[in-house]
């Protein structure tokens, strides 16, 4: 018995957990406003600024200890486009970002993958993942 429940509990981390994870990171990045919702994507996670709504893909619907690394890489990048759409407000940042999508493609360079605020959120997330699971492992959540 406490076998398998020690099992359980290193593979995946309960759904409660994950919800407070993004709760606490939302929070702690003063975009709490932001609404999550899960879908079945394509894409691992979406930050739509038009709803302000960060949409998960279903695979994160329970995480797996290997996926732990990914799963806060991709929330951290979502949130700091949060924090961004935060600070220009969500019509500015949209035009601010389609503009430099624009920019990109007339420089015949990729829309998403040379675009500043993308290469910005994904820093932001590798930046900062280790620091957030170490404290998350800590607080007996992960
Ligand atoms: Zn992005």
């Amino acid at each position: 018995m406490s076998y398998i429940y020690s099992m359980l509990v290193k593979e995946f981390i309960s759904e409660t957990n994950r919800n407070q994870v993004i709760s606490i990171l939302l929070k702690h990045y003063k975009v709490e406003s932001v609404k999550v919702k899960t879908k079945s994507m394509k894409d691992h996670a979406h930050f739509n600024v038009d709803t302000g709504t960060l949409e998960l893909s279903t695979r994160y619907k329970t995480i797996k200890t290997s996926q732990v690394k990914s799963f806060l890489i991709t929330i951290l990048h979502e949130i700091n486009h949060a924090m961004d759409a935060k600070t220009f407000g969500w019509k500015l940042f949209k035009e601010k970002y389609e503009m430099e999508m624009n920019l990109q493609i007339a420089n015949g360079k990729d829309e998403y993958k040379d675009n500043k605020y993308e290469i910005q959120a994904e820093e932001f997330g590798q930046k900062m993942w280790k620091y957030w699971k170490t404290k998350f492992k800590k607080d007996g959540l992960m």
